[in-house]
């Protein structure tokens, strides 16, 4: 398997404060990666890194060919932290807004771009949300739109933070599951959560941040681990 991104000796701080410490990990083509850690533990910080929205930090991060040529990156944001209730755009129009960053400098959707908005609508089973407002749909409906939104470019990786803090369990866990369906089509996931016990069933790494790296690898190794252990508050 190929490597997608590499990370050494990654460190950051804001003003005075650290926030990453010496971090390195390895993600490759088919990972379904976790991010757990508590408030504060950089995880957002990490992720906005990733996605090249702060340039200053010390170390490497180096992603694999195709998808810095491909800008082959999906960002899915916190729940509805990107969109205002009141926006007067439909779901299908939000879902099309994902395809603007791979086009120069004439924004205009061609009959393609259209036909990709229904694919992906398709294949997230939202199709019937497509003319509705976006201020009228529900938590779940909302972060599916998200998601389209993010894979209407067909990203090799999707990075998503905290997607479904706000949603109740039945529509996470159909997220997640939704998730997994992607991933086995190919698709890596790097995904903050709080919430391991509702991921555990569905991912292959977990990275465990507190300010450093306290734990990465395989999930059953880390299910076995004295930092299972920390992160559940059982020390022994
Ligand atoms: P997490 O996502 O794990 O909750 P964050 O990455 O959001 O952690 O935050 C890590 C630490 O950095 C926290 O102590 C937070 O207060 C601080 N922090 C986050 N964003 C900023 C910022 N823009 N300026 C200064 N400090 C920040």
């Amino acid at each position: 398997m190929s490597s997608i991104l590499e990370v050494k000796g990654l460190s950051f701080k804001y003003d005075r404060q650290r926030v990453l410490e010496d971090i390195s990990f390895e993600v490759t083509e088919g990972d379904y990666v976790g991010i757990i850690g508590s408030n504060g533990s950089g995880k957002t910080t990490l992720i906005k890194i990733l996605l090249g929205l702060i340039p200053s930090y010390e170390g490497q991060i180096k992603y694999g060919k195709d998808i810095l040529k491909d800008n082959s990156i999906g960002y899915v944001p916190q729940h509805g932290a990107a969109i205002d209730k009141l926006f007067p755009a439909t779901a299908g129009e939000i879902v099309a807004t994902g395809l603007l960053s791979k086009k120069g400098r004439l924004k205009f959707y061609s009959k393609e771009d259209y036909k990709k908005v229904d694919t992906v609508l398709k294949r997230l089973k939202i199709e019937n949300l497509k003319n509705k407002r976006i201020g009228n749909l529900s938590g779940g409906q909302r972060q599916r739109v998200l998601l389209a939104r993010a894979m209407i470019a067909d990203p090799k990786v999707l990075i998503l933070d905290e997607p479904t803090s706000a949603l109740d369990p039945e529509i996470r866990e159909e997220f997640y599951k939704l998730l997994k369906e992607l991933n086995d089509e190919g698709v890596t996931i790097i995904l903050v959560s709080h919430d391991i016990v509702s991921i555990e069933k569905y991912i292959n790494k977990i990275l465990y941040l507190d300010k450093r790296l306290v734990f990465y690898g395989g999930y059953d190794e880390f299910r076995h681990s004295k930092e299972m252990a920390r992160y559940f508050g059982l020390l022994t």
